[in-house]
């Protein structure tokens, strides 16, 4: 028998890959129904999936190849087929943001499906049973529960990560993981919104720019481009969210966050023409391009009178505007934690595991796939994708060491 410990995206597509394969499964689950992220995720809608895939995004502390390989291992028509045909949900493609939903919108149905799914292939579902310890090696393996002991020939960890303990995953497989010998490189808040303290925005609270946000992580420079939204807190939106991770780094590093924006698509050249071209009031100018009361924000911060025409700035005053408005220095102190992050960075170091089945060499027997791995990607469906991917192949590893 193979028993599944947690039962979220990548426990249950890893149990229904084994059951396919004519393993006995059971899959373990604390929750009362199992797969709680999937509920919650792309605001209820599930974006099951981005329609294209771009490992270099994936941020790992493991050597890049492994991230790759195992992307690879369930290409993106492979997954979509799987969801459309096997599970009966046809997607659709939101095109300005290149993710794929459920044409029904509906995050339940996916969970759904995928629980239904398992159960038809033969999978037995074990729900509000906590896995407290796993133990063993070779073909005998202990799983301890709340509800008494489980034995098995394989065992896959799919507890998750640290992200969103409500939704059940509260680092137990990373615990149990690191009992067992296995190396798990340092985790942190990932996909999260950012915070500034003081909160030098909180007047803006509301107000999101289409702008681009630059970093450094650990020497490489980290770019994403998209919506910024301003919170009672600090910031938020797909553009913080992704470039989230190098700022709680740098921050736990002892160095500054470095954060730079550029808050629309009009670069330090762009202005200086729009400037140039202007009679009107600076805030006018501006407010053109970006939201008035950022627009405002920015002329004040740039130590000019509100009342200050375009044709009037002086040289200072044009290059600190337009430094503020092309490479602004955001502020941040700190982040949300693991409460709000979408996903853990760091996590069970991918050269513990055989990239063709996900088991662990030094402990014949164990596979470990999804976000409990040192591995996770933008926003977009990326990180359902490495679920999925990783959950499949961990499935099929353990049904043919099983078999
Ligand atoms: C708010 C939010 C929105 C998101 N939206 C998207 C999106 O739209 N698209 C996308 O690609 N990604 C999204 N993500 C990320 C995505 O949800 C995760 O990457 C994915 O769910 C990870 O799957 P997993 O199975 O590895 O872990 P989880 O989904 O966390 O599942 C782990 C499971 O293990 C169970 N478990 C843990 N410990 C135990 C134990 N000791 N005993 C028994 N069971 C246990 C948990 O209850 C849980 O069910 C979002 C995340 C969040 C938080």
């Amino acid at each position: 028998m193979i028993v599944v410990v947690g039962g979220g995206a990548a426990g249950l597509m890893a149990a229904i890959a084994a059951s396919e394969r004519g393993a006995a499964v059971t899959l373990v689950e604390r929750t009362a129904d199992g797969g709680r992220k999937i509920l919650i995720s792309g605001g209820g809608r599930c974006n099951v999936l981005p329609s294209a895939i771009d490992p270099h995004r994936f941020v790992s502390d493991s050597p890049p190849h492994l991230v790759r390989g195992l992307l690879r291992s369930w290409p993106l028509d492979g997954q979509r087929t799987f969801f459309e045909h096997d599970l009966g949900i046809p997607l659709a493609l939101e095109a300005e943001t290149g993710k794929l939903f459920p044409v029904s919108n509906r995050a339940r149905d996916v969970r759904d499906r995928l629980v239904g799914h398992a159960r038809r292939l033969g999978a037995t579902l074990v729900f509000e049973t906590l896995v407290t310890g796993v133990e063993g090696a070779g073909d005998v393996w202990t799983v301890r529960t709340s509800r008494g002991d489980y034995t098995a020939r394989a065992v896959i960890l799919a507890t998750g990560g640290l992200s969103v303990p409500a939704t059940g995953s509260d680092g137990t497989g990373l615990r149990l993981s690191a009992s067992l010998g296995l190396k798990v490189h340092d985790t942190y808040p990932a996909l999260t919104p950012l915070i500034a303290e003081p909160a030098r925005h909180a007047a803006l609270a509301g107000v999101s720019a289409h702008a681009r946000v630059r970093a450094r992580a650990d020497g490489r420079s980290v770019d994403a481009r998209g919506g910024l939204l301003f919170t009672h807190r600090g910031y938020s939106g797909p553009a913080i969210l992704d470039v989230s991770h190098a700022a709680v780094r740098s921050l736990r590093a002892g160095k500054d966050a470095a954060l730079r924006v550029q808050w629309s698509e009009m670069d330090a050249r762009s202005w200086e023409q729009a400037i140039a071209a202007s009679n009107g009031l600076v805030t006018s100018v501006v407010a053109r391009v970006l939201p008035q009361r950022l627009a405002a924000a920015l002329v004040a911060e740039s130590h000019m009178p509100l009342d200050r025409r375009a044709s009037e700035l002086r040289r200072r005053e044009r290059v600190a505007l337009i430094e503020r408005l092309t490479a602004y220095a955001l502020p941040v102190t700190g982040d949300e934690g693991y409460k709000k992050a979408e996903v853990t960075g760091g996590g069970i170091a991918l050269d513990e595991i055989d990239p063709r089945t996900l088991e662990c060499p030094a402990r014949a027997g164990l596979f470990l796939c999804g976000e409990l791995l040192d591995a996770f990607g933008p926003i977009g469906g990326h990180n359902f994708a490495w679920a999925w991917a990783t959950g499949r192949a961990a499935g099929i590893g353990a049904a043919l060491r099983n078999s």
